[in-house]
This record gives C-alpha cells, structure tokens and sequence, in this order.
C-alpha cells in the first residue's frame, strides 16, 4: 500500500472534468435495478496536478465514446476524492472514486452494474477501465477485487506506465479485454499464467499490434489500450480497427 498523509497541496476546489458542461454529481443511493442514484452539480477539492489529469483524462475520453460509439459525456458520478484515511492517495486528494459516465443520448457506464451485465455493457465498462489507465497508473475495478464492485478507483500515486504482468490490476484488466473483445474465456482470476499470455499474444495479433512491446514500451503500452478503447465503444470485437504491424502471420 502507499499514499499521502491527510492535507491537500496547491487545492482546487471543481464542479466538473474536462469540459465545464460535464459536472460532478454524487452518488447517494440505487435504484431498483442496482444503477447508482445521483444528486445535482456539486464541487470537491482536488490537487490541482490531479485535477488537471482528471481533466486530460474526461476530455480524451469523450473523443472516444462520441468518435466511436456516438455517446459524448453529458457528466460523471463520484463518491469522493478527499478522505483523510490511511494508506491512500484520497487523503491528499490525488484519488477519485468514479461511480459513472452518462452520455447525452441516456446511456450510460454504471460502475456497480454495467461489469456485471450483457456485452455491450461490459465493454463500456472495460472501455471506461482502460482509458482510465492511458491516463494513470493505478485504476482499480470490480475485476480487481471485492472493495470496486460498486466504483472504479483511480489515482496518480504512479505515473502512466507499461502494462505490469506482476500487477493484478494490470493483469485482470488485460484479461477482461482478452474475454469481452475476443472470446478468450479466460477467468478473470488476476494471475498471469500461460493461458493468459497466449490470449494476450492472439488479442496483439488481432489488433495488428503484435510487432510492439506493451509490456517495456510506454508508446505501445498506450497503443494497446486505445485500441481497448476504440472497440468497447464501437461494441466491435478485436480486428475491427487494426494497428500497423500488418495482418497475423
Ligand atoms: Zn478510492
């Protein structure tokens, strides 16, 4: 575990990411069917370094979601940033507890429901998880353990790095790609083992990215994951946009 001791540096005090239209609401309870209920616009203090990422992030996000899938983000469900508890970077507000994504056409990403649903669901969450991981280091799921089945939890505690096999993070998030965008049927267990790694090599080839290294560059580490991206909300399976390794041998 790592973190900050409690008390925000260089604090903003932010109602919205990325564009000011796209405000924060709360999550203050669920509706029958398990989506998150949530209020009006309301404002959190963040650490102006994080905030910024926060902002980078929504911004590139809403190009994928309105490029791909015709869904540009109408605003974002939170349970928090700032908490002064231990061992975690929401003490300084370098954390945020992501609860969902609404888009101007009514659809939406629920992080209590949408991992659990159908496809389309799934990948809107996985689309969510990793574009969320282009951004930082550390991006927590339901995949990831029992604590996230209700948000998504990222903060900046480490920089946007290479994809960790060592990490379980990492590993179920690769694993959830392998099965939603190319039916590995992997359990989504957070070890990388060799059935694994052979879904990982056919999801590379599938994406004509198989001539990168995602594992030691950082450049194709973000390749990868933006084509993740691209497919979740264009609900394709992998092979539908391809990179520039050319096509599988
Ligand atoms: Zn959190």
């Amino acid at each position: 575990m790592s973190g900050c001791s409690c008390g925000v540096s260089n604090p903003v005090s932010k109602d919205y990411i990325g564009s000011t239209a796209w405000e924060l609401r709360h999550r203050t309870g669920y509706a029958s069917n398990g989506t998150g209920v949530h209020g009006g616009r309301h404002t959190h203090t963040f650490n102006e370094g994080f905030w910024n990422q926060c902002d980078d992030f929504a911004e590139d996000y809403n190009y994928y979601t309105s490029t791909y899938g015709s869904k540009p983000v109408d605003w974002f469900g939170d349970i928090g940033i700032v908490a002064c508890k231990a061992n975690s970077w929401h003490a300084c507000g370098r954390a945020f507890d992501l609860t969902a994504v609404y888009f101007t056409d009514g659809g939406y990403v629920d992080c209590n429901r949408s991992w659990r649903w159908g496809l389309t669901h799934k990948r809107r969450y996985l689309g969510l998880a990793a574009q969320l991981r282009r951004e930082f280091g550390t991006v927590l799921t339901a995949w990831y353990n029992t604590a996230h089945k209700n948000h998504i939890h990222f903060d900046n505690g480490s920089a946007f790095t290479v994809i960790r096999t060592s990490y379980r993070s990492d590993t179920t998030l690769v694993q959830a790609s392998c099965n939603y965008l190319d039916s590995a049927g992997l359990s989504i267990d957070g070890v990388w083992g060799p059935r694994t790694e052979a879904a990982y090599q056919n999801l590379l080839r599938a994406f004509h990215l198989q001539c990168y290294d995602p594992k030691t560059s950082t450049w194709a580490a973000s390749v990868f994951l933006e084509k993740i991206v691209q497919h979740c909300y264009a609900n394709k399976s992998a092979g539908y946009y391809v990179g520039s390794c050319g096509g599988p041998t």
